[in-house]
C-alpha cells in the first residue's frame, strides 16, 4: 500500500506546480489553523493527527479539484475535533470553504452505522442530498481512502466495519459515478481486511510467474495503452492481435458499447511470447480521464466557472448517469437508488438516530412527524431542531436533526397545521384525523336517534 504520509511542504509544492496562480497564503493559513486545532492529538496509528487532513488535502489536489476544496480538506476535521466552530471557519475562510467543511462534518455526524441495509439506504440518500455540491462527495472519498490506508491502527471490530462500509457502500457509489480508480482503491484496501486469506492468496498468485491456473491471473497483469483518438484504439488492437494470440471470449469493445457508468475502452487478453497472460486496455486520453475520475474528470483544473454553473453541470451529469442506468434492464437496483429524481426541490433531514427522511423543500416539523409515523404526527406538540426548540411551522433545511416532542394525551392534530404542512401524506392524515372526529360525532348522534326510535 502506498505511503500515505505527506508533509505540508509537499502539498504546497504540489499545489504550486499544478494550479494556476494558487492562493498559497490561503493554503498556509488553513494549515496553521489545522495544526493548532489538532495540536497534541495523535491518530491510533501513532502518527500526529495533522497528517490525516494533509493527506486528504493532498489527495484532493491530486484529483485536481478547486483550491477551496483542498483548503476545506485541510480543515475538514477541525470543527469535529476542537473548540473551533463553523462560524470561525466562515469568518476566516469565507462562505464557500465553511459550507464544504460544514457538509462533511454533518455527513459524518448524521450517518450512523445500524446494519448495512439501513446504513446503505441512509448513505445513498445522503449522497444524493450532497449532490447539490458534488465536491463534498470527493472530500468524503478522500477522507475515507486515507482512513483505509491507516486502518491498521484501528481495533479489529472497527477495521471490519470500516472495510465493509467501504466495500459495500462507498465503492459502488464511486463506481456509479464512474470513478473507477477510486472504486478500485476502496475495494483493494477493504479486501485486505475483509478477506485476509483471499488477499494473501491473490498476492501470492501475483508473485508466482508460472501458474498452471491461468484463469486466476487474467486480471492481474494489465497494460493500459492511451492513444490520441478512437481510430488509433482499434488500430492498436489490430497490431496487438497480430503480434500475440488473444484469449477467446476476452475481447471487449466498451467503446462501441460503453458500460452503464460511461466507461469506454477496448479490452483484450493475450498470451505473450513469454507465455504470460496480459490484459490490455486501450483508450483515448479523454476516456482515460473519465475512467479515472468519473464525473470529476470534467472538473479538473477548471477554475473560473462559478459555483452555480458547476452545480448545474453536476446535476446534468447525474441526470445523465441516471438516464443511462434507467435504460438498462439489469440495473434495477440502481434504478431503485436513483428513484429520488428531483434533487432540486428535496431536502434531507435526520432523526436523532441518524435515519434520513426526505421531504419537499419548505417542509416543516409536522411533515417530518407524519413521515415518521401518523401517531407521531397526531400527538405532536413541539419540535427540537438541532437541539433547539422551534415552532411547528419552522421551515426545515437539509442536514437538520429533528426530534419531535409528543403528548400522549393529545387527542387529534390541529387543523391549523394544514396551513404549513407541505407533504400530501401529512395533509391527508391531518384531514383524516379531523374528519374522523367529526364523523365519530355524527355516528354518535345517529346512534342515539336509532336508540331513541326503538
Ligand atoms: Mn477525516
Amino acid at each position: 500500500m502506498p505511503d500515505s504520509t505527506h508533509t505540508f511542504k509537499q502539498l504546497e509544492n504540489f499545489v504550486q506546480k499544478n494550479y494556476t496562480n494558487p492562493d498559497l497564503d490561503l493554503l498556509r493559513r488553513a494549515n496553521q489553523t489545522a495544526v493548532a486545532a489538532h495540536e497534541g492529538k495523535t491518530r491510533l496509528t501513532g502518527e500526529p493527527f495533522i497528517n490525516h487532513p494533509i493527506a486528504v488535502a493532498y489527495r484532493l489536489a491530486e484529483m485536481g479539484l478547486h483550491l477551496n476544496v483542498v483548503v476545506a480538506g485541510l480543515l475538514h476535521d477541525v470543527v469535529e475535533d476542537s473548540e473551533y466552530e463553523i462560524e470561525d471557519v466562515r469568518i476566516e475562510f469565507g462562505d464557500d470553504i465553511a459550507s464544504l467543511v460544514d457538509s462533511v462534518t454533518k455527513l459524518k455526524r448524521n450517518v450512523n452505522y445500524r446494519g448495512v441495509e439501513r446504513y446503505a439506504e441512509n448513505l445513498r440518500k445522503m449522497f444524493l442530498a450532497m449532490a447539490s455540491d458534488v465536491r463534498v462527495v470527493f472530500m468524503k472519498f478522500a477522507d475515507r481512502l486515507h482512513n483505509l490506508q491507516t486502518l491498521y491502527g484501528q481495533p479489529k471490530h472497527k477495521q471490519e466495519r470500516i472495510a465493509r462500509e467501504s466495500l459495500e457502500i462507498y465503492a459502488p457509489i464511486a463506481g456509479r459515478l464512474g470513478m473507477s480508480e477510486i472504486k478500485g482503491e476502496l475495494e483493494d484496501y477493504a479486501f485486505a481486511y475483509l478477506q485476509p486469506k483471499e488477499y494473501e492468496r491473490m498476492k501470492s498468485i501475483m508473485d508466482i510467474k508460472d501458474s498452471d491456473d491461468l484463469d486466476k491471473i487474467y486480471d492481474l497483469i494489465a497494460v493500459r495503452i492511451v492513444v490520441n483518438n478512437v481510430e488509433d484504439c482499434y488500430a492498436a488492437l489490430g497490431v496487438l492481435h497480430q503480434k500475440w494470440r488473444p484469449v477467446p471470449g476476452r475481447i471487449k469493445d466498451y467503446i462501441a458499447q460503453p458500460k452503464p457508468n460511461g466507461y469506454q475502452s477496448l479490452h483484450t487478453t493475450m498470451f505473450t511470447s513469454e507465455g504470460e497472460v496480459v490484459e490490455f486496455q486501450i483508450r483515448t486520453q479523454e476516456m482515460h480521464e473519465l475512467s479515472e475520475y468519473g464525473v470529476a474528470a470534467h472538473w479538473r483544473y477548471k477554475e473560473g466557472s462559478g459555483q452555480q454553473e458547476r452545480n448545474m453541470r453536476w446535476m446534468e451529469e447525474l441526470a445523465q448517469i441516471q438516464k443511462e442506468l434507467a435504460s438498462k434492464k439489469d440495473f434495477l437496483e440502481q434504478l431503485e437508488y436513483m428513484k429520488i429524481d428531483v434533487f432540486n426541490d428535496r431536502i434531507f433531514v435526520f432523526t436523532p438516530q441518524g435515519d434520513v427522511i426526505d421531504l419537499p423543500e419548505g417542509a416543516t416539523p409536522i411533515d417530518f412527524a407524519y413521515a415518521i409515523h401518523s401517531k407521531v404526527g397526531d400527538k405532536c406538540v413541539a419540535a427540537r431542531i438541532n437541539d433547539v426548540m422551534r415552532n411547528l411551522d419552522t421551515k426545515l433545511t437539509s442536514g437538520d436533526i429533528i426530534e419531535i416532542v409528543t403528548d400522549k394525551n393529545r387527542k387529534a392534530p390541529n387543523p391549523d397545521w394544514l396551513k404549513f404542512a407541505r407533504t400530501r401524506h401529512a395533509r391527508k392524515k391531518i384531514r383524516d384525523a379531523t374528519r374522523n372526529t367529526v364523523k365519530g360525532w355524527f355516528v354518535g348522534v345517529l346512534h342515539g336517534r336509532e336508540k331513541g326510535g326503538k
